[in-house]
């Protein structure tokens, strides 16, 4: 290696400088400063740390009161990102089975609708 002081070449071991006596820099010295700051990362970790709970009220609430489920599914879907995208995909989950429930509910709702007056119309053509 080389004297950072002076630039003439000195042996790899040496700890002072043969030329102009200072002293020298091993480049793999443990306990430097530079490697600690990698160990902290405080905005990754500080948005995971709240659930997201209206996520989770809306997809238990979709299974059983179809559109508050749906409501809170929603608002939740959009708070994710709040909570470092915690409850997204349970959110999304909330939204879909409260819109398939809402989606069997109309077409059980047509059906039947359909039914009754097809039997109704059946029954005073006799
Ligand atoms: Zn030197």
């Amino acid at each position: 290696m080389f004297c950072k002081y002076c630039g003439s070449q000195i042996e790899d071991g040496a700890q002072f400088c043969p030329n102009c006596g200072s002293a020298t820099e091993r480049p793999s010295a443990p306990g430097g400063g530079n490697s600690q700051p990698y160990y902290q990362q405080p905005t990754y970790q500080q948005p995971t740390s709240t659930s997201n709970t209206i996520a989770l009220v809306g997809f238990i609430l979709s299974f059983f009161v179809t559109l508050p489920g749906l409501i809170c599914s929603i608002i939740g879907y959009r708070r994710a990102p709040e909570y470092g995208g915690n409850g997204r995909g349970l959110a999304l989950a909330g939204i879909i089975i409260s819109s398939v429930t809402i989606g069997l509910a109309i077409l059980f709702v047509i059906i039947y609708t359909v039914v009754i007056v097809q039997y109704g119309l059946a029954v005073s053509a006799i």
